[in-house]
């Protein structure tokens, strides 16, 4: 099943088929479709953190503490507007999906003065719906972009290493933000490089909560300045990298001036969007075509084996953790996020669905199912 159908499976076909699949199914909260496993149920199926708003980690906020947030990104962003010393004053990373869209247009009609340089990082394991609205949304919005390939087989060496070596975790811990903060380092030493003073990351609130509950938008200065010795759960000595491809890490002062280092924002955990509005204004603003809005298709294609391999090795999926805090503070739909968990649950235990997605990928990898702990 390509993503295009599994997405419209999803929606049109699986709230039938579920009902005879239920054997396979985990239950899954009432409210916030997280996984009876992560968070058990009460005996009207909702969950601990849904009836115990305290510790929800929904990222929710006092409205002060909100206003307070938004006064101090406009702040920067109105302030870097002609800070560059070149061409631009700030560098924005830019995926094709719906966040990052959006978050350009928003940079783009908000901050008119501030000199925008975008950049995508092709980790080479890119769909191609997302190099579609990348075209797209760039012609359209009229923003200089630039494309940086690094070599396919030092990031197949990256991906062979971390599927084979889990964080317990699961697989978003040891794939998704690995190659995220690898993105982000190699941004910053070209930011740095180009005296840019501002690098923008569209990373979502849920994804910033990282668990905690903490709503946190720009990287303190300390860890701005700090050459990279970990990521996620790894030393990044520990990595296959050779020495030439470990400088692509971020390495401080250790080889730049303070005040050439940029500051680190993460605009959309303060603006926080509703993810369905998001979506809707894409394609309504013509960003994106519709058939491309769902993060199923422009995700990479390292996601089916990602999935699997968390439902098998831990019983539920590794993205519940920063998907379902959206969902309890109402900025995600639970049914559209139940319908893709349950679907990867049975595409789990049956072999159904996205049988070719991940062979393509072990093949690709150079890897067997029982190198990465699934059943043959
Ligand atoms: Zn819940």
């Amino acid at each position: 099943m390509k993503p295009g159908l599994f997405d419209f499976y999803s929606k049109y076909g699986w709230p039938a088929h579920r009902v005879l699949a239920k054997r396979y199914l985990t239950p899954r909260c009432k409210k916030c479709s997280i996984s009876a496993r992560l968070s058990p149920l009460d005996i009207d199926g909702i969950c601990g953190l849904c009836t115990t708003p305290n510790i929800d980690q929904s990222g929710n906020i006092i409205p002060e503490e909100q206003s307070m947030m938004e006064n101090r990104l406009r702040t920067i962003l109105s302030e870097a507007a002609g800070k560059g010393d070149f061409t631009y004053d700030a560098l924005v990373f830019f995926s094709g999906g719906k966040d990052s869209s959006f978050l350009l247009y928003k940079l783009k009609t908000d901050y008119p003065k501030l000199r925008l340089l975008t950049i995508t990082i092709d980790n080479s394991f890119m769909s191609n719906t997302a190099h579609e609205n990348i075209k797209q949304a760039i012609g359209f919005l009229g923003i200089d972009h630039i494309t940086v390939s690094p070599n396919p087989r030092m990031y197949e060496k990256l991906f062979r290493y971390t599927f084979t070596h889990l964080s317990p975790k699961g697989s978003v811990y040891s794939i998704d933000i690995l190659d995220g903060e690898l993105r982000t380092d190699i941004g910053r030493h070209l930011a740095t490089r180009y005296k840019i003073p501002l690098v923008i990351v569209g990373l979502s609130r849920g994804q910033m909560l990282g668990g905690s509950g903490v709503v946190r938008f720009e990287m303190e200065r300390q860890a701005e300045l700090a050459p990279r010795k970990t990521v996620t759960t790894y030393d990044v000595r520990e990595l296959p990298l050779s020495k030439n491809e470990t400088k692509l890490w971020w390495s401080g002062t250790d080889t730049y001036q303070d005040a050439d280092i940029p500051h680190v924002i993460f605009p959309l955990a303060v603006w926080n969007y509703d993810e369905e509005y998001l979506k809707q204004q894409v394609v309504k603003l013509g960003l994106i075509p519709n058939r491309n809005k769902s993060p199923v298709v422009t995700n990479h294609t390292l996601i089916p084996l990602m999935a699997i391999i968390d439902m098998i090795k831990l019983g539920y999926s590794s993205w519940e953790h920063e998907c379902t805090p959206m969902i309890r503070a109402g900025k995600a739909d639970p049914i559209y996020w139940r319908n893709l968990f349950e679907m990867i649950e049975y595409a789990a235990k049956t072999g159904k669905f996205i049988k070719k997605p991940v062979d393509d990928i072990l093949k690709r990898l150079d890897l067997t199912r029982t190198a990465v702990g699934l059943p043959d």
